[in-house]
């Protein structure tokens, strides 16, 4: 079996497989599909130290970093169930395969909701954003919409605030779901609408990019543009753990619960990244993360009686 088996092949899968096999460890990571989010992005120019690159780039760039050191990377391949057996974790794939480990890390990310609209694929990356951390300074000065009046979609719309020119905050219910202190916050900035009752119900754009957004007022039916450069989409971000309800311990909006050393509620079974109850979903913490499960793992095995 494995010592350290990862499941996940993001920024955080990486991390944790290079801490691991650099502790000289029986090392393997499980990926659904090798860099994860990351290739589905373009510009990154937040990850310290890499003033700027793109997805695909530093996927290639994880990749290869994983396999300069001793790690079997099984890609294409999804867990579906975990159990432990014994003295070790049995990871069943989808394939029909049945990974054996003294312990697990779990880094299978998240995916952000979509809103289903047309438009929306076609500009993803091209005026359709989902974080703002990640890509707010790219529409310095220019109109954006902010589709969610949650958390996350009003810090998202006041953070923006600082630095476009205009924001409109579209709610679909009747009104914000966001804390009380960022609603007045929300309320005193003399650059953002706020449009409740609003269905988004299509991206616009000339070809290459965003050019507007299409809603729906609820309450009298009508249809309206609004001429912008971006839209930023913060209604959710769905954490990969489906597989693992009843397994250990997940939170309401089904993160993996872990401490502050990356452990589950199941002994043996780490977890980094995304997928966790960590906040702020950032490569460069997520890479963190990864590496901070993947020491806490090397300190479980030495720990454990088993030679
Ligand atoms: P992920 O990158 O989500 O990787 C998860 C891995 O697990 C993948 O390999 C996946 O295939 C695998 N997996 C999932 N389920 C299973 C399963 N059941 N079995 C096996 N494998 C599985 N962050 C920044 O810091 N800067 C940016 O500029 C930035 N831009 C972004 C742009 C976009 C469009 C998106 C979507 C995200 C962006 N992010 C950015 C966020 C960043 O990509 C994530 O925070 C980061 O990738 C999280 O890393 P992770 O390893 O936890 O998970």
């Amino acid at each position: 079996p494995f010592e350290v088996l990862i499941v996940g092949g993001g920024p955080a899968g990486a991390a944790a497989a290079v801490y691991a096999a650099r502790k000289g460890i029986r090392t393997g990571v499980a990926a659904e599909r090798f860099g994860g989010q990351v290739m589905d992005t373009m510009g990154i120019e937040n990850f310290i130290s890499v003033p700027h690159t793109e997805g695909p780039k530093l996927a290639q760039a994880l990749e290869t970093h994983v396999r300069e050191n001793d790690v079997k990377i099984m890609n294409l391949q999804k867990a579906a169930e975990l159990n432990r057996e014994g003295d070790h974790f049995a990871v069943h794939m989808e394939s029909g395969a049945v990974l054996k480990a003294r312990t697990v890390i779990l880094s299978t990310g998240a995916r952000w909701r979509q809103m289903g609209v047309p438009g929306e694929d076609i500009y993803r990356n091209k005026g359709v954003a989902y974080c703002p951390h990640c890509d707010g300074p790219l529409f310095k000065g220019k109109r954006v919409a902010v589709i969610g009046g949650g958390n996350s979609g009003v810090e998202a719309a006041i953070d923006l605030a600082g630095i476009v020119k205009h924001v409109t905050l579209i709610e679909f219910d009747t009104k914000l779901r966001a804390d009380a202190v960022l609603q007045r916050k929300l309320h005193s900035l003399p650059n953002v609408t706020v449009l409740v009752s609003a269905r988004s119900t299509e991206v616009k754009g000339d070809g290459q990019k965003v050019s507007g957004l299409v809603y729906e007022n609820r309450v009298t039916g009508e249809h309206h543009t609004i001429e912008l450069e971006g839209i930023f989409v913060q209604i959710g971000l769905l954490p990969n753990t489906d597989w693992l309800k009843g397994t250990l311990d997940l939170s309401p909006r089904g993160e993996i619960v872990i401490d502050g050393h990356g452990q589950t509620s199941l002994p043996g079974v780490f977890a980094a990244g995304d997928c966790t109850t960590i906040p702020y979903k950032q490569i460069i913490i997520a890479a963190g993360e990864g590496a901070k499960a993947s020491l806490s793992a090397f300190d479980y095995l030495i720990r454990s009686s088993v030679p």
